[in-house]
């Protein structure tokens, strides 16, 4: 495996890789969940013996996975569809639209990435329990996962988590903590279950590994794309994992000298869930206090990872935007109308964006265009009935 150390995002400091776990010791002495995370790691690789090994031929992308495989599952979750819209891109009037449908991962959503690698990284550290708070796709990823690869999976879920998510939990047979809460609440009883029980805590943004692991979507497009980086993409964010993921994924092939350029990313969020858009937008954080959306895969008080999306829509050169639910719900039709793509809401999102960047004429259509689908619509078809109902008159 290459070789890799984690780096503070906010002091510097750098830990070899068993000397610390989740953030920088001394960035984050009371991480709490009212306030995005500082001190979040980042894995920097040796990309020198990157390039080598690439330019001898050896064209793996587990060059760039911080677990060594004979701890990886023995199946896949992702390796996803990478797409033309060719019938999308004539209504947009996009003609180098391309989808990276996520909705096909194992569980239905993007956050199997992320669990896939926790769940190795667990058996790599001899731990047979896994600890998660989720509005409702990440713990149905770490369970699904869990399930196929004889962990624990322990969960606190909002009990108004959509109801095929929460049945998907109790199917996989999760160690399941209904919280009569927000998603806040939960990662909040998380953290403290974790504090007096052995596991490891899967916490979206506070273990470095769910970055590495929601990476992998930009290294597949990479090779998907026949080794090329697009110009955008669109991604919906709540936590702002999944943008900070795809960053990553490129700026690793950028330092490792096989991209020239890092996609501009635009960052979608729902109106009423928009901490990371303002913050990006004014310079100043503040929570978003009633996040009231569809949307609920992106629905978050306190984004985790804040900082760190910011930091990855600028140095991409991207931008950030908000849509309403209406907007929302005009996507997922216009997407399964036009593609046979069922989105759910929170991934409807990011097409929302793509148009609305469009009527603002804010992206120069002709460019090559990726839009991230990160989660399957079958997981909140209540959202749609009502959608589609509501035009009926
Ligand atoms: C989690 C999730 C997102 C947003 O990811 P963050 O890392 O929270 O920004 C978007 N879409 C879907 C379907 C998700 O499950
Ligand atoms: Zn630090």
């Amino acid at each position: 495996m290459i070789h890799f150390h984690y780096e503070c995002q906010d002091c510097g400091k750098k830990f070899e890789r068993d000397d610390v776990r989740y953030l920088c010791p001394e960035c984050s002495p009371n991480a709490l969940p009212e306030v995005p995370l500082k001190g979040v790691l980042r894995v920097v690789f040796d990309y020198k013996a990157i390039a080598r090994e690439w330019s001898e031929g050896h064209h793996d992308l587990q060059l760039f996975c911080p677990v060594e495989k004979e701890f990886h599952p023995d199946f896949e979750v992702a390796n996803t569809p990478f797409m033309k819209a060719k019938r999308l891109g004539k209504t947009l009037k996009t003609p180098r639209l391309y989808i990276k449908n996520d909705s096909l991962c194992m569980s239905g959503s993007l956050k199997d990435r992320a669990s896939f690698l926790m769940v190795a990284e667990a058996e790599r550290l001899g731990l047979d329990t896994l600890i998660t708070a989720s509005t409702g796709n990440a713990a149905c990823a770490l369970s699904a996962i869990c399930a196929g690869s004889e962990k624990k999976a322990v969960i606190f879920v909002p009990k108004s988590a959509p109801k095929a998510k929460l049945t998907q939990l109790r199917l996989y047979g999760a160690d399941l903590k209904i919280v009569d809460g927000n998603y806040d609440q939960a990662y909040r009883e998380s953290l403290l279950y974790s504090q007096s029980h052995e596991g490891l805590n899967r916490n979206t943004a506070y273990h470095p590994l769910t970055i590495e692991g929601k990476k992998t979507v930009s290294l597949e497009i990479f090779m998907q794309n026949n080794q090329k980086a697009p110009d955008y993409i669109f991604v919906s964010a709540g936590d702002g994992v999944i943008i900070s993921g795809v960053y990553k994924g490129f700026y690793d092939l950028y330092l490792s000298g096989l991209i020239e350029k890092i996609p501009q990313l635009i960052c979608v969020q729902a109106e009423a869930s928009d901490a990371i858009h303002r913050l990006f937008v004014n310079g100043n954080y503040a929570p978003a206090l009633h996040p009231d959306t569809v949307a609920d895969s992106i629905s978050v008080i306190n984004p985790g990872n804040a900082y760190m999306a910011v930091d990855a829509i600028k140095t991409s050169k991207g931008f950030s935007l908000i849509v309403s639910d209406q907007e929302i719900m005009e996507a997922q039709k216009i997407l399964a109308e036009n593609t046979g793509i069922y989105a759910e809401p929170a991934a409807s999102t990011a097409l929302a964006g793509l148009i609305k960047s469009l009527n603002t004429q804010s992206i120069d259509p002709e460019k090559e265009i990726v839009l991230l689908i990160t989660g399957n619509g079958l997981k909140d078809i209540d959202a749609s009935i009502r959608y589609l109902d509501s035009k009926v008159e």
